[in-house]
């Protein structure tokens, strides 16, 4: 069943906007957070000082690149609420990053900060296609995660009926969506295959399920990733991105119409691509680090943000505001396997063009000596797995590490395994990579 397409008349005036017009909203916007920021956080504002520049310096919005960068570090030097802006009763929530890298990291909201948060996730799922009056199975973790909490609200605020169902309890959560037939489903892609496996299990055709359309983040996925869970559930499936020093899910969402890349909600979020290692800008389409700059955060403002994601900045398609190019990876997940630079995305995308492969996997690293050895495991998809004869099963394992070999540049071990073999993250965020190399020191 198509889902419908916002009409031009659904959207707000500045998702059509003229980019002149964005830009002076968005320059109008960053002077007053960079001002905030300096005003209310001593430890940026020291930062600035030793960089001698002044919020009264920003007359373009060019000018943001002689500000300093506010990284990770500067999050945990401060933890837990030393870069809040506000006084912490006007914070009306507080969440933490899951930690996927490190200690974890504490951010707050005010209530107006809540407020724009659902509208945002509203806008995100508009731009997916659901509507006032259409049920959304959330099952995002709920807790200190931004995942849960974030949709819930902006599900609430665009009028849908949310079901709280959070990660985990597979079997419940299959038989609440065949119970209470939800248009739309928010859920990491991960844990979506997990879902789609049960009802593949259960003998639950992808056409007999009532989901249209799915809104998949908190962590990578590649375009096959996404054709494998479309296929599986019988859904378009698009992509939001989001980080909780940022806001959580909603800072960039996909279109349906033309699932290009999630479109970066520019009135709320100035976006700069940097190159990692000099922090030089660069221009649009060129590949490097992400940075956000807040432009409307009352209690965690943050300036030039360093994400540590890796993509591009496209131009506007469907929307007045610019894209993102898929997250190739973070700059603290790329691995280095006999001094090749390898990202788990890149591994991924060579899995998944293996229609015989399921969208599990795991890379695990060890060392004999000076040496790397890489092993990927597999999964055979569920209506393979037990029917196909050992040599069979051997050349799925040949061609994977042909691919990964010619076009990754890395030799490595496959393991194709059956399906269900590799445990399932019930609660959110896949674990890849298992790198049992011995430290360098
Ligand atoms: P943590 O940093 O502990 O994982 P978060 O939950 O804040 O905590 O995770 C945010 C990160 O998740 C982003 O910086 C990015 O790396 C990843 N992420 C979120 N959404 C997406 C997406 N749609 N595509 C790729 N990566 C994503």
């Amino acid at each position: 069943m198509p889902v419908k397409q916002p009409r031009p008349d659904e959207l707000e005036p500045i998702e059509k906007a003229s980019r002149d017009e964005v830009a002076a909203l968005q320059l109008e916007r960053l002077r007053w957070s960079v001002r905030h920021t300096w005003d209310n956080v001593p430890a940026y504002r020291a930062k600035c000082e030793a960089q001698q520049v002044h919020p009264d310096d920003l007359k373009t919005l060019a000018d943001l690149s002689r500000f300093p960068f506010m990284t990770k570090q500067d999050l945990r030097d401060n933890y837990p609420f030393g870069l809040f802006a506000v006084p912490r009763e006007q914070v009306v929530r507080l969440h933490a990053s899951s930690g996927t890298t490190g200690k974890s990291i504490v951010v707050g909201y005010t209530k107006q900060d809540i407020d724009n948060w659902a509208a945002l996730v509203a806008r995100s799922l508009r731009a997916a296609g659901v509507r006032a009056g259409d049920m959304v199975h959330n099952a995002y973790g709920y807790g200190m995660f931004t995942g849960g909490l974030g949709a819930h609200y902006g599900i609430e605020r665009l009028g849908c009926t949310v079901v709280p169902m959070s990660g985990g309890q597979t079997e419940k959560q299959i038989q609440q969506i065949i119970d209470f037939r939800p248009d739309a489903i928010m859920v990491t892609p991960s844990y979506s295959l997990v879902i789609a496996e049960e009802f593949q299990r259960q003998g639950i055709a992808p056409e007999d399920i009532s989901l249209k359309v799915g809104i998949f983040g908190a962590e990578p996925w590649g375009e096959g990733m996404r054709a494998e869970i479309e296929k599986k559930l019988g859904i378009d499936a698009v992509d939001i991105y989001g980080l909780t020093e940022v806001m959580g899910p909603g800072v960039a969402s996909e279109c349906i119409e033309s699932k290009d890349g999630p479109v970066i909600w520019e009135d709320h979020f100035y976006p700069e691509i940097i190159d990692p290692d000099t922090g030089e800008v660069l221009p649009d389409g060129s590949l490097g680090e992400l940075v956000f700059t807040s432009l409307t955060k009352e209690a965690f403002p943050v300036i030039r943000y360093r994400t540590r994601d890796l993509t591009r900045l496209l131009p506007p398609t469907s929307r007045a505001f610019r894209r993102l190019s898929k997250i190739t990876g973070r700059t603290d997940d790329m691995l280095i396997v006999r001094g090749v630079n390898v990202f788990p995305s890149q591994l991924e995308e060579q899995i998944m063009r293996i229609p015989h492969l399921s969208g599990n996997y795991q890379i695990h690293l060890t060392r004999d000596g000076h040496l790397d050895n890489m092993e990927l495991r597999c999964e055979l998809q569920h209506s393979l797995s037990g029917q196909m004869s050992e040599a069979e099963v051997q050349h799925v394992s040949k061609e994977l590490q042909h691919h990964v070999k010619t076009i990754v540049g890395i030799s490595t071990k496959v393991t194709v395994l059956d399906a269900d073999a590799l445990p399932r993250t019930l609660t959110g965020k896949a674990r890849r990579v298992f790198d049992e190399r011995p430290r360098q020191v």
